[in-house]
């Protein structure tokens, strides 16, 4: 199938046309979360727009292969053990059923392999024996690190070079370290930390090493594709690439890299460090998979999206009126309506498609209903039927926050009658649902457990 598929390479900050290495294949890779803590909708933005980058692919190659992996060992995560007083695996066994949960009410498709860093510990001592016999690495003390001015191409993804990164570190950098800008491949661990037997004594990997060796175990030593947020072009990306190609005497890793902007509140990333998070879990409850996918497909990829109720209840409004021409059509889309999206995957575009296509549908046109149905549905929504959505709708009714309020008035008037077992009553049928509430100041708040 000819077809003309743009996207804006990170690497020249070009929007170029898609050459893939394989027409018959087609590798990509994400990176998937560290699983020490719920997700957030931050999180959900890059698990969609790679999620429909992979319908697209999927439409117009026969196979695609498309690799999202799961960090389960990290610092962050031994940081959750000890302050939920958990075990590692406890916590990494419980936000992955978790995130797998949330990928489900968002409608993402599973991809072809999410393997977990865990699983590879014996492929990363082994790129890290073999960067160190090929002088790209050093030993000191335990630790192992990458040493960046051995790899001429370091800065070329995130346009930094190297001068300016070493007047930037901050001076508290270990000793240990040749140059301030060389970063860990591998480093001891404490007892009771994960650890494994390596050449260098009881440790755990370095972050970025993982996404190396898993991309090229499973997708090889070149592949087309990599994403993630824009976060991780510097240092993660710019480090994998170090790795990789350092280690494979190879010029290219990922042949183009796709980085999603942040969701935002109030013009702030949306990041855990800055305590402003909504988790998937939360806004999914409150709006519903469909809505919280919409509007994360509002904004191209590239930009910043705002997170805000009026985004949120313009959405639900949309998917709602929607619903009224819904039917079970699912018929192949054409190219031609496909076109917008392969154009650097242009969502906001093929959503005003999807509002044209629906005027005309609902003027009576047959041909439009199907295609609006169809167009619907290649994006991942109307993944349930009318039925079911009425029913999640009725479901949710006794969650929304018309009833969370209803109930915390409820305990109040209670607590003033003095009649203190009808009010915890009430305080437990709101966890039931997932709804915590406290009490300050004489003001009484809620939130999603
Ligand atoms: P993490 O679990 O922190 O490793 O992040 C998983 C993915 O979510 C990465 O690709 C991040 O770049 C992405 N991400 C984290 N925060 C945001 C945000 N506020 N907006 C968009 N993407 C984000
Ligand atoms: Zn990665």
């Amino acid at each position: 199938m000819s077809h003309n598929l743009k996207l804006t390479n990170s690497l020249t900050g070009n929007k170029e046309l898609f050459k893939p290495i394989n027409p018959k294949s087609i590798t990509m890779y994400a990176c998937g979360p560290t699983v020490y803590d719920n997700p957030h909708v931050g999180n959900a933005r890059t698990l969609i727009v790679f999620d429909t980058l992979f319908r697209v692919l999927k439409k117009i190659y026969e196979k695609v292969n498309y690799v999202r992996n799961i960090t389960d060992v990290d610092d962050k995560i031994i940081e959750a053990s000890k302050k939920n007083k958990k075990t590692i695996n406890e916590i990494t066994e419980e936000v992955t059923k978790i995130f797998h949960l949330n990928c489900k009410s968002l409608n993402c498709l599973k991809p072809t392999m999410e393997p977990k860093a865990t699983n590879h510990i014996n492929e990363m001592i082994e790129m890290t024996k073999s960067l160190i016999k090929k002088n790209f690495a050093y030993e000191a003390n335990g630790h192992v690190y990458f040493s960046v001015s051995s790899f001429k191409n370091y800065g070329a993804l995130s346009n930094k070079n190297l001068e300016e990164l070493k007047a930037g570190s901050r001076i508290e950098v270990s000793k240990l370290k040749k140059n301030p800008m060389d970063f860990v491949l591998w480093k001891p661990s404490e007892e009771g930390d994960p650890g494994w037997e390596s050449p260098w004594g009881r440790g755990r990997p370095g972050w970025h090493l993982e996404c190396s060796v898993m991309s090229e175990k499973y997708l090889g030593k070149q592949f087309d594709i990599h994403g993630g947020g824009l976060d991780l072009i510097f240092p993660h990306h710019e480090n994998e690439i170090a790795q990789s190609c350092s280690n494979n005497s190879s010029e290219k890793f990922s042949n183009y890299w796709v980085h999603n902007g942040f969701v935002t509140i109030n013009k702030e990333k949306m990041s855990k460090s800055l305590g402003n998070i909504i988790s998937i879990t939360e806004a999914v409850n409150k709006y519903s998979g469909q809505v919280v996918r919409l509007a994360l497909l509002s904004a191209h990829y590239s930009q910043p999206l705002d997170w805000n109720n009026k985004l949120l209840e313009n959405q639900r409004s949309t998917i709602e009126k929607w619903y009224r021409l819904y039917d079970e059509t699912n018929d192949e889309i054409p190219l031609e309506v496909i076109n917008i999206l392969l154009d650097d995957l242009n969502t906001p575009g093929f959503i005003a498609k999807i509002h044209e296509l629906y005027a005309n549908a609902n003027k009576g046109d047959e041909k439009s209903k199907k295609l609006f149905n169809s167009a619907c549905k290649f994006i991942g929504l109307f993944d349930l039927n009318k039925n079911e959505w009425e029913n999640l709708k009725k479901a949710n009714k006794d969650i929304s926050e018309e009833f969370i309020l209803k109930k915390i008035a409820e305990r109040l008037a209670a607590k003033q009658k003095g009649d203190y077992k009808l009010a915890d009553q009430i305080r437990d049928e709101l966890l039931k649902k997932g709804i915590i509430i406290e009490d300050q100041k004489g003001k009484t708040t809620w939130k999603f457990k």
